[in-house]
């Protein structure tokens, strides 16, 4: 990605931290690897009236190039993205539920399996260190050990991810979380999931994260893909042409004919019913692979498997692959349709805002 793109991808993710209610004021920042360095917010300059030129490009060794002076936590950003290989964004937010719980220096347990969007069985806390200080970026690394996330004592929170667009999902996901931890909290502390059944949660979004149905218990009734032209035979034998059926005044139907693979003829809808049922699959006819095949084997490695540290400035770390758009795409068109607005390790850029609405629904 372009420093143009990279600046303007700040900008607007700072903005949507703000509207989305993560963020309030200039308390959030922000960062973004770039060859040998990072592209990171300005100090308290509001979002709304920061420009491309605004953000400050900090070369890992301390250079700054811009016109303003780097977050004053660019020493967890730096050193977040110099151990932290796979990663590109660092986002942090005082986020109001996560926050809470930071002053108690209390973490997210694995009292919801969705702790584990973070990439473990739970979400850590740090303890106390003023902010700005190397004492900080020290516990926030420890802290984030193996988790592209974690809450910082008595401060906020510390979100990683590959693309602006997974920092921001993953940073609504986890502040959810801390809301409806709080809420538990109400009525006593919540049991945890044990770390088998956390294992087990990380396998199934490992394998979804794939682009592999969710069916970790292998009782193979996952939905399957349809094609473009829906085989009629693939349709489920409860609902033989219900959909034609249920509005027939509504649009007058054309019909077609479809051979069945029992050499039956049978008509299906084609008008704007039929049209409406085939909208999924004509999404995933942008793939053409089969729908159980993964999607690629050179997936980013996970937290767990990033390289150990690299000697700082000896090391001056290439910006990480993302992974291609084809994988990207291929992926998202695997997921069955009923999982669209459901959280999964991958979110494709079309489908963030969306993301990003229901989430906000569900905090309102
Ligand atoms: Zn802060």
């Amino acid at each position: 990605m372009s420093h143009k793109k990279i600046r303007q991808g700040i900008i607007e993710t700072c903005i949507e931290m703000n509207k989305s209610g993560l963020n309030q004021g200039t308390s959030g920042n922000l960062s973004h690897r770039i060859e040998g360095g990072m592209l990171i917010t300005p100090t308290s300059l509001p979002y709304e009236r920061m420009r491309n030129d605004d953000v400050v490009e900090m070369a890992f060794d301390g250079t700054v190039i811009g016109k303003h002076r780097p977050s004053s936590e660019w020493r967890f950003h730096r050193d977040i993205l110099l151990k932290r290989t796979d990663v590109n964004v660092v986002l942090h937010t005082h986020s109001v539920y996560c926050t809470t719980l930071a002053t108690h220096e209390r973490g997210i347990p694995s009292f919801h399996y969705m702790v584990a969007v973070a990439g473990g069985s739970d979400i850590r806390c740090s303890p106390y260190a003023c902010f700005g200080t190397q004492e900080l970026s020290n516990l926030a690394l420890e802290a984030l050990k193996d988790r592209t996330a974690c809450l910082l004592g008595h401060h906020g929170l510390i979100v990683l991810a590959d693309t602006f667009e997974k920092a921001m999902w993953r940073a609504i996901e986890i502040e959810t979380l801390a809301k409806m931890y709080v809420h538990a909290l109400a009525i006593g502390e919540p049991p945890h999931l044990s770390e088998k059944e956390m294992a087990q949660v990380i396998e199934q979004m490992r394998r979804m994260g794939y682009g592999q149905a969710p069916d970790l218990d292998k009782v193979k009734d996952t939905p399957k893909l349809m094609s473009a032209k829906p085989a009629v035979s693939e349709v489920p034998k409860s609902k033989p042409e219900k959909p034609a059926r249920q509005y027939p005044k509504l649009v007058k139907a054309k019909t077609t004919s479809v051979q069945t693979t029992k050499a039956q003829t049978i008509k299906v809808d084609t008008s704007a019913q039929g049209k409406i049922a085939a909208k999924p699959a004509a999404k995933a006819a942008s793939s053409t692979k089969p729908a159980v095949k993964p999607a690629t084997p050179k997936r980013a490695p996970k937290a767990a498997a990033a390289p150990k540290t690299k000697a700082p400035k000896a090391a001056a770390p290439k910006v990480t692959a993302k992974k291609p758009a084809a994988v990207k795409k291929a992926t998202a068109a695997k997921k069955p349709a009923a999982a669209q607005g459901t959280p999964a390790a991958s979110v494709s850029s079309t489908s963030f805002k969306s993301l990003v609405g229901s989430a906000l629904n569900r905090r309102k």
